[in-house]
């Protein structure tokens, strides 16, 4: 008796759950390309398209506030200033504040200031080439972040320097998706800036997203593969932008102290944390910075985690990322503890 009562309350129940849930929310996908990049977004929420047109939106503003090479961006109209002071774009101003911070941390290993002595290894332009050795030495003496100042929104910097956000512009670009994704009420998306990752929350499904980093000495496989939930995946490599002259490689990311490639026993730094802004100054800082440094560096600060590729082909992690990480590619992996 009491059993057929209870039947039809219990499917009135079901009924009732089944109709307060709500389907979950499609996979809305972009292809863009800006900042010389190759971008992908993907967000899962009720108006997806929305969200990454409001995305793609973002990017294309940031591109022009950023850019090197368009005259009237922020950053163009700050090299092109002869040293007056000049207002720029709240994001510049953010972008530029991060940059000399990192500079500050890292004794100069990043300096936004290196911009001219890349423009002469040509790594801004199609034609790179060996430069003088004189003229490396004579742009040198002006590569200093500490001469640039910036109060609010007013930025200065001193003939003949010349500055560039390429080192982290792209981090604080993917941030300012994630934000647009959260305001759009998503709670699950995963962008790709060329190799830069970074990922909101979890898999729809509730699982972890697999992150793959490549294999430097075979850029068109991974190295290993790293499951997480909102974080962002950033990696500096040498195989990214780089020419050969004579045998040697010669790639993008300078070392402030000498004008040359940073080559100081790393070929590839991966940097994962909250934030995609520190997690790129830093990449490409600590790429500067080298194996010794780079572990210093993560033992003095505990907010990211790290996969270093060294020249002689070893994988270290830092042991925050022990248990999110699979290898692919062959090569020996080393846990690097804080204790050791
Ligand atoms: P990518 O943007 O190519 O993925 P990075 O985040 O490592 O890689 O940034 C490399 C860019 O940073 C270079 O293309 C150049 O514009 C700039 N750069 C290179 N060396 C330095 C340095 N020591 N300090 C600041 N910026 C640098
Ligand atoms: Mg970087």
């Amino acid at each position: 008796m009491h059993r057929t009562r209870l039947l039809p309350v219990l499917a009135g129940l079901l009924l009732l759950t089944g109709c307060a849930q709500k389907p979950a929310p499609q996979a809305a996908s972009r292809d863009l390309f800006a900042m010389d990049t190759y971008m992908t977004l993907k967000v899962w929420c009720d108006d997806g398209d929305a969200a990454n047109a409001e995305a793609a939106a973002r990017i294309e503003a940031l591109e022009a506030a950023f850019s090197v090479t368009r005259p009237e961006s922020d950053i163009a109209r700050v090299n092109a200033a002869d040293g007056t002071p000049v207002t720029v774009g709240e994001d510049t101003a953010n972008v530029i504040a991060a940059g000399l911070a990192m500079g500050a941390k890292t004794s100069g290993a990043l300096d936004i200031t290196v911009y001219p002595v890349l423009r002469a290894w040509g790594f801004t332009t199609d034609t790179m080439h060996v430069p003088e050795e004189a003229e490396i030495a004579s742009l040198l003496a002006d590569v200093d972040y500490t001469r640039v100042t910036l109060d609010g929104q007013t930025v200065t910097v001193p003939a003949p320097q010349e500055i560039d956000l390429g080192a982290l512009a792209k981090g604080y670009t993917s941030d300012a998706v994630m934000d647009i994704y959260r305001a759009h009420g998503a709670q699950s998306a995963i962008v790709s800036l060329g190799g830069n990752v970074q990922a909101l929350g979890t898999k729809p499904d509730g699982s972890l997203w697999k992150v793959g980093i490549l294999d430097p000495f075979h850029p068109d496989q991974n190295l290993c593969v790293l499951e997480v939930a909102d974080r962002a995946v950033i990696t500096s490599g040498n195989y990214e932008r780089y020419f050969e002259e004579d045998g040697t490689r010669y790639w993008h990311i300078l070392d402030p102290a000498d004008g040359h490639p940073a080559d100081n026993g790393l070929v590839s730094v991966t940097v994962v944390g909250e934030q995609g802004l520190q997690c790129d100054a830093l990449s490409t800082a600590l790429f500067v910075e080298g194996t010794d440094g780079a572990v210093d560096h993560w033992r003095r600060d505990g907010s990211f985690e790290l996969v270093l590729v060294t020249d002689d082909a070893r994988v270290l992690i830092t042991e925050g990322l022990e248990d999110c990480f699979t290898a692919v590619a062959g090569y020996p992996v080393e846990v690097v503890r804080r204790g050791d």
